[in-house]
């Protein structure tokens, strides 16, 4: 059965962009809040437009590097349409973060008691849509040799709870050291860059979805980077922190055993080496996450 369109207009933006890379390696870029745009149907969630334009809205410069590093790499890069407070592409359907009632404090109207048929149209029309494209992406880049490198682009605030964050960029990793460790390695080589390993949030949190449900399964090479938002909030910091990070993940993206599928020879722990609680950092209630 067709459902009729309920959320997005024909003349929107689609649920997400995608930029097909012509490098020939397969590398993958995803910005799950790249954009604060709202469809017009939900009229700005009920939210004044200094909400949305907050960090609350997106990931405040995230969109900006992550299209410079997939121009520069030549790499596929898939970059959500909408904003997280729409329905936010880092969770699972099932979790209550996914479709926020409440943001750093922040009340959204347009989410208050999100009865089931407003939340399938935006899975239907928004979060489906990107995690497909993603899937497709990945897919498309897999042969029996050969499966892509994962890298997903977040940015967080400089303060939380009043607390200031003085890591620069945070590396979030799980179970597969292969892309993080050397990544932090070589950022730290900068010296007068603070790198944090699983922090402000960690990779082992189960509210990073998008890497836990599409990297980690496949054994596919994957590394959340977290920057800190004043760093790329206009153009120059933008090309800065995205020319820092390319010059440091450049020579690590160069390697072949990159582009395979994760073996326990590659060092990863074993599920029982694991915490049996997932570590939770940093992440309080009603805080937007990762
Ligand atoms: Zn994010």
């Amino acid at each position: 059965m067709q459902h009729a369109p309920l959320l997005l207009a024909d003349d929107e933006a689609p649920a997400c962009e995608l930029i097909e890379g012509s490098g020939s390696r397969p590398i993958i870029f995803v910005c799950d809040h790249a954009s604060n745009r709202v469809p017009r149907s939900l009229d700005r969630l009920g939210l004044a437009d200094h909400h949305l334009e907050d960090h609350i809205g997106w990931d405040i410069g995230a969109a900006a590097v992550a299209r410079r590093l997939a121009r520069w790499f030549g790499a596929n890069a898939v970059l959500a349409g909408y904003s997280r407070l729409v329905v936010d592409l880092n969770r699972a359907l099932h979790d209550a973060g996914a479709f926020p009632e409440i943001s750093d404090g922040v009340l959204v109207p347009g989410n208050i008691g999100l009865g089931m048929q407003a939340r399938g149209a935006r899975a239907r029309e928004i979060y489906h849509p990107y995690h497909r494209t993603v899937r497709q992406l990945i897919d498309a880049d897999t042969t029996a040799e050969q499966t892509p490198v994962f890298i997903a682009i977040h940015s967080f605030t400089p303060r939380s709870n009043g607390v200031e964050r003085p890591c620069h960029i945070g590396v979030l990793w799980d179970t597969d050291p292969r892309l993080p460790l050397p990544l932090m390695r070589a950022l730290r080589a900068g010296r007068d860059i603070v790198v944090a390993d699983n922090e402000p949030y960690s990779g082992r949190h189960p509210a990073d979805f998008t890497i836990d449900h599409h990297a980690e399964p496949l054994g596919i090479a994957h590394t959340g980077i977290e920057i800190r938002q004043d760093l790329v909030r206009d153009e120059i910091g933008q090309e800065r922190w995205a020319s820092r990070l390319a010059d440091a993940l450049r020579p690590l993206l160069e390697q072949d055993a990159l582009y395979t599928r994760l073996t326990a020879a590659a060092g990863a722990p074993s599920d029982r080496q694991l915490p049996v609680e997932r570590r939770r950092t940093g992440l309080l209630a009603g805080e937007p996450g990762a």
